[in-house]
């Protein structure tokens, strides 16, 4: 039960990061630029560390040179097969890949709060947190991907619903199913290398082309100091 209000409380930690991102579209390279240096903060405060605390092999490192890999080759891949007038639709198709990406993420941060509490409940209050922190972060860069890709608003708001009820979904599982450790930390890797390549080789430049570099400097070492900080807050 207590798993499970956790992840409700995800839902609305996400959609709130995601309207506070709708509402700052006009400023979208800084939207973009919040999401990257929270998803950076997230890949290298919180999903890398947990990963190498739960399976201490090269096999973490791996998996996180493999979720960069698959996320740079869908991006190759989607703009190799666009002619010169589709390049805006292929732009578009990799910000809902990016967002997919992001949904399947979510999931299994509900599937790290369920196991984590079929584990130790009192793990799984420290996971709960951690989660409900940084989902912020992750409604935010949901709606920062799609924008940033020259995605329609209402692609963001559906995207960012999918975002929002995974979380709940993958608890949901967790609690039907145990999930054993090594298969989690490889799956947060993963994750951790696909944020590195979406939050420093997808959104940091595009939107360093789209503005003012001074202030993208500033928002995106705020966002990862604050990832860093509300990683800190939870871990104690
Ligand atoms: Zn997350």
């Amino acid at each position: 039960m207590a798993a499970l209000a956790f992840a409700v409380v995800t839902f609305f930690s996400t959609a709130a990061g995601g309207l506070f991102a709708l509402h700052q579209r006009r400023h979208l390279y800084l939207v973009m630029g919040a999401a990257a240096g929270l998803l950076l903060g997230a890949a290298l405060f919180d999903l890398l560390p947990e990963a190498i605390e739960l399976s201490r092999t090269v096999g973490v490192g791996v998996a996180a040179a493999a979720g960069f890999a698959v996320f740079y080759a869908v991006e190759h891949f989607v703009h190799l097969g666009a002619a010169e007038h589709q390049k805006e639709d292929a732009v578009r198709a990799f910000g809902s890949v990016a967002a997919l990406g992001l949904t399947v993420h979510s999931f299994l941060d509900g599937l790290a709060i369920g196991s984590a509490f079929v584990a130790d409940p009192r793990l799984g209050v420290v996971v709960g947190v951690a989660v409900v922190g940084h989902d912020f972060g992750d409604g935010v860069s949901t709606v920062g991907v799609v924008l940033g890709s020259r995605g329609a608003l209402r692609a963001s708001i559906g995207w960012l619903l999918a975002d929002a009820l995974a979380p709940v979904a993958g608890a949901l599982l967790a609690l039907q199913l145990h999930v054993p450790r090594s298969v989690l930390a490889y799956l947060l890797a993963f994750f951790a290398g696909s944020f590195l390549f979406l939050g420093g080789a997808h959104l940091l430049p595009e939107a360093a082309r789209a503005g003012h570099k001074g202030r993208l400097a500033a928002v995106v070492v705020a966002s990862l100091a604050l990832a860093g900080a509300v990683t800190w807050v939870a871990g104690r």
